[in-house]
């Protein structure tokens, strides 16, 4: 249903809520709270002074309203509670003067001074609250309100949309689960704490399921596949490679290396995720398991998540096979028409020996002549179903997945169980280590004149903030567009500052990340967009504000983009400098440590603020938190697919139709 047909909700409602990714009635209605207010309601007699507290009672005098100057008022009124008759005063609210009648409830919040027997209230609420009632948190985009939502959502739940509940029958009435209906709404408008447990119990249940049932479902379509062809057997080619490579390679790439090659020579098709740490060294990996596949014979394909890190990966890959025959190519979504139908071409006739590029490898024209391997680089896993499709005229293709995320092994072979996994741990040796430090917002002089240092030394600086603009609620943030202010102000513009995010045009992207590259730009104002991949061996300090805000996974990775030689590099987190989790990051520069704590650390209130994190966006689960249920749901979807999967699913609708879309994607 469209979200215009919703009372009150107009066009301009419609696209604020695009920007939350909600492009219909039932999104709104997957869209979970990330948390809740419960209010509590105070007994005035035990109030402590300069506390905010809630309090309910009756009105009992016709308001008094004075103006002060042009735009400033207040309302005077006395109220009856817990036995009491207080003066309250409310400043700006003289229109609702005629609303606050003698004899009717109220409830008030503000602070109460008890020797002016004053109660200073900064909030009205013209109806008596109950006892421990409940207000949904939504994670919010610029220019719309949680009361906003939370009315929108009000009404899509008057709707009566029917949701499809993704639990079979059987699993709801193992677990005694509530039904689909009653946990969309119990999780938007619960009335009490049980509601919002029932709730959840059920919906994360859901979600897991659903998951591990994608994640099952590869894995028994990957053990049934038949009919790859084996690559022969180069080893001693590859290895000649490998010596002529400008470093040796790490025990890990090593051993690495070993399970692609036994992979690539077997008859079962590969499924490798190879997993290190930024800056560990996976992409030398992959290009010699394309350089293998060659020999024998057959493509390969690379495909990376933006068109700077393929742009990035073609240009070294290039240097680093300038020594061999094979013939590397580089296909974007940007590149010429022309150019496009002459790469297509030599894929289809097998020219060409190695493309790199984006998801434009994907496209319906691509056609490869003998496609022996696909190579995806920073994978994000997420969208299990986002798997991709490169069609291919020769046989079942081997395929190869680096992430940087380092998710501990437990959780790995549950989310990944479809797949076998490599670790790199080991770093390429004479790497320093990043030094990191945590200062508070006040002490952005500091780090000024720290960043002023390093560019003196000719090197280059990253700066990072998760905003790309305001968003009401939290104005306290600095934005990119008033970092590159501040700082244009503090270095006196006689160092260059340039600013890149998502909402850049791909022409401006480039434009800012190659002045960057050739050294032109001395600071790089970034949204996380450089999150992955990017490689400038010259930028030797990277500042994150607003770091509290990020997962340390995620901290992690972006300061990996730095201390890339052997120049001394700093990381300064600005943040609160009593946060625990950001020393963890000033103590350690191990990626499995730092994410293992990570999991370890995250509170209950923390878990919903997971959307900076990147790689494992469930809407509501917590792979950490509802571990258990992950297995749980793990071994019940695996008996619900083996069950099924005889009669293709025929009873189960919904899981046919879930099929259906990952075999049409895959
Ligand atoms: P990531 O794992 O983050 O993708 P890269 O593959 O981009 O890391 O490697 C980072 C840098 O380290 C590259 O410049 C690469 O050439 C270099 N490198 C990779 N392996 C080694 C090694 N064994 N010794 C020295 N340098 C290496
Ligand atoms: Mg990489």
């Amino acid at each position: 249903m469209e979200l215009t047909k919703l009372k009150g909700l107009g066009e301009k409602s419609r696209d604020l809520l695009n920007n939350l990714n909600i492009f219909s009635v039932e999104d709104l209605l997957m869209y979970y709270p990330y948390g809740y207010n419960v209010y509590n309601i105070s007994d005035i007699n035990k109030a402590n002074e300069n506390e905010q507290i809630i309090i309910v009672g009756k009105v009992d005098s016709t308001p008094i309203a004075r103006r002060f100057k042009r735009n400033f008022n207040s309302l005077s009124f006395r109220v009856f509670t817990s036995n009491k008759l207080i003066n309250v005063v409310i400043f700006n609210r003289a229109f609702m003067k005629n609303n606050i009648t003698p004899g009717s409830d109220i409830t008030l919040i503000g602070k109460y001074n008890s020797l002016k027997n004053t109660f200073t209230a900064s909030n009205i609420l013209l109806s008596k609250i109950e006892e421990g009632s409940i207000e949904s948190k939504y994670h919010l985009t610029s220019g719309i309100s949680n009361k906003q939502i939370s009315k929108y959502v009000d009404s899509a739940l008057k709707e009566n949309i029917a949701l499809t509940d993704y639990i079979p029958e059987e699993y709801n009435d193992r677990y005694n689960f509530i039904n689909k209906r009653e946990a969309v709404y119990y999780i938007h408008k619960p009335s009490n704490i049980d509601e919002i447990k029932k709730a959840k119990l059920k919906l994360i249940y859901e979600e897991l399921f659903t998951f591990m049932f994608k994640i099952n479902y590869l894995k028994y379509v990957k053990s049934k596949e038949e009919g790859k062809e084996p690559k022969k057997d180069k080893k001693e080619e590859v290895d000649k490679f490998i010596d002529s490579l400008p470093f040796s390679l790490t025990t890990d790439q090593i051993k690495t290396v070993e399970d692609i090659h036994t992979d690539l020579i077997s008859d079962k098709r590969m499924n490798r995720l190879v997993c290190g740490d930024v800056g560990s060294g996976k992409t030398i990996v992959g290009v010699i398991a394309s350089y293998e596949c060659f020999l024998s014979g057959y493509q390969s394909a690379l495909m990376a998540p933006t068109e700077i890190l393929a742009t990035q990966h073609y240009l070294n890959i290039k240097n680093l096979l300038k020594d061999t025959n094979m013939n590397v190519e580089l296909l974007l979504g940007s590149t010429k028409k022309k150019d496009k139908e002459e790469i297509y071409r030599k894929l289809e006739n097998g020219e060409i020996d190695l493309i790199i590029g984006t998801h434009a490898l994907i496209s319906e024209k691509v056609t490869f002549k003998n496609l022996g391997l696909v190579i995806t680089d920073e994978q994000h896993r997420f969208g299990v179903n986002q798997r991709n499709s490169l069609r291919n005229k020769g046989n079942i293709p081997d395929i190869l997945y680096m992430s940087a995320t380092p998710i501990p092994r437990t959780y790995a072979l549950t989310i990944y169980g479809d797949m076998d996994i490599s670790l790199i741990k080991t770093k390429p040796a004479g790497r320093k280590e990043i030094n990191t430090i945590i200062k508070s917002d006040k002490e952005i002089k500091d780090v000024l004149s720290l960043m002023l240092e390093e560019i003196k030394k000719g090197h280059q600086v990253y700066v990072v903030s998760p905003l790309i603009e305001e968003s009401e609620e939290e104005n306290t943030l600095t934005t990119v567009n008033e970092l590159k202010e501040k700082l244009d102000i503090a270095f006196n513009k006689k160092v260059k500052v340039e600013i890149l995010h998502g909402k850049l045009s791909k022409e401006d992207k480039e434009k800012v990340m190659d002045d960057f590259k050739e050294g032109k730009t001395k600071v790089l104002v970034s949204t996380t967009v450089i999150e992955v991949g990017v490689d400038v061996k010259n930028a030797t300090m990277m500042v994150i504000f607003n770091a509290e805000r990020f997962g340390l996974a995620t901290l992690h990775q972006l300061r990996g983009r730095i201390g890339r030689n052997s120049l001394e590099s700093t990381c300064i987190l600005v943040g609160k400098n009593d946060n625990e989790r950001l020393k963890v990051l000033e103590e350690s520069n191990d990626g499995f440590y730092i994410t293992e704590k990570d999991f370890e650390m995250r509170r209950e209130g923390d878990l919903f603020g997971t959307r900076q994190s990147g790689d494992m966006s469930f809407k509501i689960a917590d792979i950490k938190r509802d571990f258990k249920v992950l297995l749980k749901t793990k071994e019940d979807s695996e008996e619900f697919l083996l069950k099924n999967i005889k009669n293709g699913f025929k009873n189960e609708e919904k899981y046919y139709k879930i099929i259906d879309e990952m075999k049409r994607l895959d």
